[in-house]
């Protein structure tokens, strides 16, 4: 069975190898992402594996029927890149790897709120240089503090239990409100009062119509004056050119960011000799209390280990089986 794999780097390629000793499976590796403009490249391939920015929409996967694609293998536990629909009608197979490390990203999470209060990224900079003064390095003690999650599923009830142990209230807004936060402590309550009453609110819902732009000009307005805002989940929940504004306007006093929406076109590739194309992004990252990490929640051995045993299981099993759990499509 012949799989081109896209998005492919070379810690993808190594684990991916290695988990894929022993079976059936021929990997062919493409740096390149999956989009209208690669997709001329999967030629005789039984299957692709994808990873989160590939461009999965209808027209690709049209394409990809015609070359004789029988299943897409995501690398990530989002999907919001694949057009399901057009998949369904195709009769191509989707998987993604649902659980590969909640603990992965809900760290990240934590550990941007870490640097964002105790201002480690400064920190670094003027110990570095002989600096040791400490004007401008204060931070807050977080026990007591109110955190609000939205979207308690695998990542956030890890990052609730996460807050819970640092003495933190979390409150929590889902549409399927999980027991066990509640046998925590964790208070489940609406988004407009999880807004007024948190003093830092990190985003682990998915990225879909009714989630698009959730931290906009509107939400902002509800929220505490300074909150910290924290997004490891997708770029699209904010609408950046709004957090720009609250930034100025002090509304937002600290902004952790792990996803753009724009980031498409700068994550995951060395951009340090490019000019970036994007003022907002730009912009954004001239803020003394905003950290931007390049989509690296996920990136820790366990889950690089995971989604690679994972992928490898989707793709040797879609044959035989019909219904999987991690079959999307
Ligand atoms: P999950 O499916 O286990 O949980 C998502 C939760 O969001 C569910 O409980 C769901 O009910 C809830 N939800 C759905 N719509 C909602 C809405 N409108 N408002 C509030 N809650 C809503 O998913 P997960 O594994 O916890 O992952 C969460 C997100 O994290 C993924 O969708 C993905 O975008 C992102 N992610 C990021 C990284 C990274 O490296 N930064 C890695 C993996 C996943």
């Amino acid at each position: 069975m012949k799989v081109a794999v896209f998005s492919c780097k070379p810690y993808d390629k190594r684990t991916l190898t290695s988990a894929a000793l022993n079976t059936p499976l021929a990997l062919h590796f493409f740096e390149s992402r999956l989009s209208l403009e690669t997709v001329s490249l999967v030629k005789n391939f039984d299957a692709v594996s994808c990873f989160v920015n590939d461009d999965i929409n209808a027209e690709v996967i049209h394409l990809l029927k015609e070359q004789g694609v029988k299943c897409i293998a995501l690398r990530c536990a989002g999907f919001n890149n694949v057009d399901l629909e057009a998949a369904k009608l195709h009769e191509i197979k989707v998987f993604h790897v649902p659980d590969y490390s909640p603990t992965s990203v809900a760290e990240h999470a934590v550990a941007l709120i870490m640097s964002l209060n105790r201002k480690t990224h400064r920190a670094y900079h003027r110990v570095k240089e002989g600096n040791f003064a400490l004007e401008g390095l204060l931070g807050f003690n977080l026990q007591g503090k109110v955190v609000g999650c939205i979207g308690t599923g695998r990542i956030g009830a890890a990052f609730c239990r996460i807050m819970k142990g640092f003495g933190c209230e979390v409150l929590c807004y889902d549409l399927y409100p999980a027991p066990e936060l509640v046998d925590l402590g964790c208070k489940y309550l609406s988004l407009d009062e999880l807004y007024q009453r948190s003093d830092i609110i990190s985003l682990h819902c998915p990225l879909t119509t009714s989630t698009h732009h959730l931290i906009d000009e509107k939400s902002l307005k509800k929220m505490k004056s300074g909150v910290m805002i924290i997004n490891t989940s997708r770029g699209a929940l904010v609408n950046a050119q709004a957090a720009i504004d609250a930034l100025y306007s002090q509304k937002i006093g600290y902004l952790g960011l792990d996803v753009y929406e724009q980031e498409n076109a700068i994550f995951f590739e060395d951009m340090s000799s490019h000019i970036i194309q994007d003022s907002v992004f730009q912009l954004m990252l001239t803020f003394p209390n905003v950290v931007v990490t390049g989509h690296q929640g996920y990136f820790t051995d366990e889950a690089l280990n995971h989604i690679a045993e994972t992928t490898i299981a989707n793709l040797t099993l879609q044959t035989s089986v019909e219904s999987h759990s991690r079959q999307l499509a």
